[in-house]
């Protein structure tokens, strides 16, 4: 039961546990457990216990307040970002109706990937990158963060799979996205899939079809929806996404935003410099950063 996050420590990145307004610094309040959350989701069933302990005796010497730490991602995945498009019936419909199309509903998850190399924390800049993409786009979305590995997991058992859930913005630059013809592009530039600010775990966190999912930029709320209204629910994604291939600890997978994406509105909207975009997931906390950088 804990809220895990990743922070700089002098230079380095440590892992901690949110404990109130203070970061616990695990690895120093208990020496065999690892430094990153990547390490300790892979160290399996055994540490996550262990560590949960040493969270919730918080140990005072180990503590930081939180305002005095920086959060970075809570963990980089250590091939690809996994992700699924086309998950909620009302994104779907307006982005057809964005291209004067009609929206079919997929019969099985649409999957795409996105390089680690997008993937940074809250508060990280979003890079601005003019020359590149002029139509940078938001995309809320629940991420899941697998704790054991598989292949060809049933239903039934998926979600005895997932260690824990993150808030992920899946930004997009929808100019490449459509010109490209393949979401790659488009989904890959650098900085864009913050994620966090924690990963809480998957039995503190409760049913993640139950789970309230927004995105605010400038404080105007632009989406705003439930996780029930997901076509595929995280169970059906992890058997699809692991049939015939495995999934291994530490994997992270995008499970789709709902409405109110830039691209579809009318007129459209994209994301400028100085812009803050905040991504909330209820049980999760606020994922907030702000457009700007050379992200260099
Ligand atoms: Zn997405």
């Amino acid at each position: 039961m804990s809220h895990y996050v990743t922070y700089a420590h002098g230079g380095e990145p440590r892992l901690g546990a949110l404990v109130g307004a203070a970061v616990v610094d695990l690895a120093a309040a208990d020496s065999s457990l690892p430094v990153d959350l990547l390490s300790l989701v892979r160290a399996g069933p055994d540490a996550w216990s262990v560590a949960a302990e040493v969270a919730d005796r918080a140990p005072a010497a180990h503590r930081r307040p939180c305002a005095e730490v920086r959060l970075l991602a809570p963990l980089t995945p250590p091939r690809n970002v996994f992700a699924v498009g086309l998950n909620y019936v009302a994104h779907l419909q307006e982005g057809a109706a964005a291209r004067s199309a009609v929206g079919e509903v997929p019969d099985v998850p649409v999957f795409f990937t996105k390089p680690p190399s997008t993937v940074v924390g809250t508060e990280a800049p979003i890079p601005w990158q003019p020359a590149v993409t002029r139509k940078l786009d938001w995309e809320a979305e629940l991420a899941i963060v697998v704790g054991r590995g598989g292949r060809d997991i049933p239903r039934a058992e998926a979600l005895e799979h997932v260690f824990g859930y993150t808030a992920a913005n899946d930004v997009s630059a929808r100019d490449l996205q459509f010109r490209h013809r393949q979401w790659f592009k488009g989904k890959s530039l650098d900085g864009c899939c913050p994620l966090g600010p924690a990963v809480v775990t998957a039995d503190e966190l409760g049913d993640p079809q139950q789970l309230d999912v927004g995105c605010r930029v400038n404080g105007v709320v632009k989406q705003k929806a439930s996780t029930s209204q997901m076509i595929f629910p995280v169970a059906e994604i992890l058997e699809c996404l692991s049939a015939g291939m495995t999934l291994e600890p530490g994997d992270v997978i995008l499970t789709g935003t709902p409405e109110g994406v830039g691209f579809a509105r009318t007129p459209p909207e994209f994301l400028s410099p100085g812009d803050v975009v905040e991504v909330e997931i209820s049980g999760i906390g606020v994922l907030r950063n702000v457009v700007g950088g050379s992200g260099s």
